[in-house]
């Protein structure tokens, strides 16, 4: 065999999964495969200047290269159970949140000491939301910020680098059963492994679902979280954010039932695009160095869709929305709140007219257009409630900048090792459609690697 273990991905889930193996079998060979950059060659092309909207790079340096789609996250680091995966259904509540803080420990080592980590425990605003119907959910959440998450990485590859082998821009194309093992082939060469921990993440959900297929190993589609980024003057969610830095409030509409929740909420952040296979949406981070800080805060407001036989393309269904935004504004739209509901596009007029400046050069328009009714008033009736407990959020200026989308990976079959019906074939991270966040997909890396190093 060429290697003990192949890693695909050099996302959160690989690096910590390659992290771990080597803190219990030092002399192990092993290889991390990535279909993108090193850290230090990530670079995503818009300046807002010369290039304002997303040129759609081979590779996607938002989504892919050393540190996998969180490279240039917010760094939240949720530790919790209640959001950001199910990895708990496979390996338990409490070893979930242990390998959580064990994440975290080791985030603080390489450079994140002096990072506040924020609590909902005994917080006000817990009776406050609930007064209101919403629910804010349990979490302790360890903020990098997007610059000291870049040097938690950049520190952490220092490290690893000399005791792997990281092959950079080299996508694994298949990967094959061979006598004893796997074989991962990439480039016409073909390497072979004893175990292999697949960590593909979101931008691999493709790719995933074909290896499934070749391999034959089960998958049951998931779900996709449509709906619209938020963004407002820092001041009308100060209260919250400086107590709880992120508040995931969840709410049920009186007409459909369905759940709407604040999801990636970033104090005095910006608003970014997202690039999935080729679909612009949109996303946001915010810094810890106040020098970057902006006077906004951003969040997602998402609208869960289950949808049900025989219907099973979910992600193919936020897709087709996601292009409507794309086809009408040749990326992502924005809309004043009150213009969305007069019933009017926004302008560039209008959001000139604007108290508020925008993060995000997106396309004045009209989301009304984009937005599956019931999705849109779920919004609507969430901002409603929204600013019962944060006045201001339903004000004409709030800006929604559409659409959002999260796409989740078809779950894979694996036992509560995370293997799959092959021995020694790991599925983990967000590819595995068990986790959807980095303190989970980093958690799975450690649980797998600790699995192979017994
Ligand atoms: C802009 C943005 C902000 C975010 N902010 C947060 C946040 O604040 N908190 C939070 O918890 N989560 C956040 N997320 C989500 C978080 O980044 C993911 O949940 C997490 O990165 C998943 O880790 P992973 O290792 O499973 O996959 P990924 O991080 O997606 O890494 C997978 C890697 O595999 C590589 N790959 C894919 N296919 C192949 C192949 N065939 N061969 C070789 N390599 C391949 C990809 O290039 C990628 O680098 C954010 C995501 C984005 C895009």
């Amino acid at each position: 065999m060429n290697y003990d273990v192949i890693i695909i991905g050099a996302g959160p889930g690989g690096i910590f999964a390659t992290y771990e193996l080597l803190q219990h079998k030092p002399d192990l060979k092993i290889a991390v495969f990535e279909a993108g950059h090193e850290l230090s060659k990530r670079h995503c092309p818009i300046d807002g200047d010369k290039i304002k909207s997303c040129i759609k790079c081979k590779s996607c340096s938002i989504m892919s290269g050393f540190g996998g789609a969180g490279a240039f996250s917010d760094g939240k680091y949720n530790i919790t159970n209640d959001f950001g995966g199910t990895l708990y259904e496979y390996i338990g509540k409490k070893p979930a949140l242990d390998l959580m803080h064990y994440v975290d420990d080791i985030n603080l080592k390489f450079g994140g000491e002096g990072t506040k980590l924020y609590s909902t425990a005994g917080t006000r605003f817990k009776t406050l939301c609930i007064q209101h119907d919403l629910h804010l959910l349990d979490a302790s959440v360890r903020h990098l910020g997007t610059d000291i998450n870049y040097i938690v990485l950049e520190n952490i590859y220092k490290y690893l680098k000399d005791k792997a082998d990281f092959f950079f821009d080299t996508p694994v194309e298949a990967i094959k059963i061979i006598a004893g093992g796997y074989g991962v082939k990439c480039k016409d060469k073909l390497y072979s492994c004893y175990k292999c921990i697949v960590s593909v993440g979101r931008s691999g959900s493709k790719w995933m679902e074909q290896v499934c297929r070749d391999l034959d190993i089960p998958t049951s589609s998931n779900r996709v979280d449509i709906g619209v980024r938020v963004e407002l003057p820092a001041s009308v969610f100060a209260h919250l954010t400086d107590e709880l830095y992120e508040s995931k409030i969840v709410y049920r509409t009186e007409k459909y039932g369905d759940k709407v929740r604040t999801f990636c909420m970033n104090p005095k952040g910006a608003v970014v695009n997202e690039n999935t296979n080729g679909i612009i949406t949109v996303n946001g981070h915010s810094y810890e160095d106040p020098a970057k800080q902006t006077e906004n805060t951003n969040f997602a407001l998402l609208v869960a869709q289950h949808l049900s036989e025989p219907f099973k393309d979910s992600n193919g269904y936020g897709e087709s929305i996601a292009r409507l935004s794309n086809m009408l504004g040749g990326g992502v739209l924005v809309q004043r709140f009150g213009d969305l509901i007069r019933g009017r596009r926004s302008t560039p007029g209008r959001m000139n007219d604007a108290f508020i400046t925008p993060t995000l050069n997106a396309t004045p328009g009209d989301l009304s257009l984009v937005l599956p009714k019931r999705i849109l008033d779920a919004i609507i009736d969430m901002i409603y409630a929204l600013d019962k407990v944060a006045p201001g959020t339903a004000n004409d200026d709030t800006l929604l900048y559409g659409v959002e989308v999260k796409f989740y990976n078809m779950e894979v079959k694996v036992n509560k090792q995370l293997e799959t019906c092959y021995p020694g074939l790991y599925i983990i991270g967000d590819g595995s459609g068990i986790t959807h966040s980095l303190s989970h997909a980093s958690a799975s890396g450690v649980y797998v690697a600790r699995d192979i190093a017994n």
